[in-house]
C-alpha cells in the first residue's frame, strides 16, 4: 500500500511544522489553515476512515481528543473555544485516506458549516 502523506511527514519524508508527537500521535499545522489556529492531530497508525474503526482504536481515539483539548490550552485557545472535527469519505470532505482530527480555532467558526 502506497504510504499516505501523513506517513511522509511521521517517518520525515516530507516537512511538515510538528507541534508534539509521541509513540502514539503527531500534531503538524495544516498546509492550508482555515483559521489563525489549524492543526491536525494524527494517529501514526494507519487508519482509512472512522468507518474503519474497530474496538482496539478505542484508547487511541480518547488520545486524539486529550491531545486537542492540550494543544488549546498550550495556545491559548481553551477558553475563546475551537472547533474539533473528523471528516469522513466524500461527502463529509475526506481528502487524506488517513484519519485526523483538525483542531481549529483563533477566531469566531460559523455553524453550521458548509
Ligand atoms: P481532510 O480534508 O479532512 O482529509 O483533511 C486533510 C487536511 O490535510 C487538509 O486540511 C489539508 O490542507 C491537509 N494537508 C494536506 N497535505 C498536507 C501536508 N503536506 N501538510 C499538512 N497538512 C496537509
Amino acid at each position: 500500500m502506497n504510504k499516505t502523506i501523513f506517513e511522509k511527514i511521521i517517518l520525515r519524508e516530507i516537512p511538515a511544522n510538528i507541534h508534539f508527537e509521541d509513540q502514539d500521535v503527531i500534531v503538524i499545522d495544516d498546509i492550508n489553515p482555515t483559521a489563525p489556529i489549524h492543526l491536525l492531530i494524527i494517529p501514526k497508525k494507519r487508519i482509512e476512515t472512522l468507518n474503519d474503526l474497530t474496538d482496539d482504536d478505542t484508547n487511541l481515539i480518547g488520545k486524539l481528543f486529550q491531545v486537542a483539548k492540550e494543544m488549546a490550552k498550550k495556545l491559548n485557545i481553551d477558553e475563546s473555544g475551537y472547533r474539533t472535527i473528523f471528516n469522513c469519505n466524500n461527502d463529509g470532505g475526506q481528502t487524506v485516506y488517513h484519519i485526523h482530527l483538525h483542531l481549529i480555532g483563533g477566531r469566531l467558526l460559523n455553524w453550521p458549516p458548509g
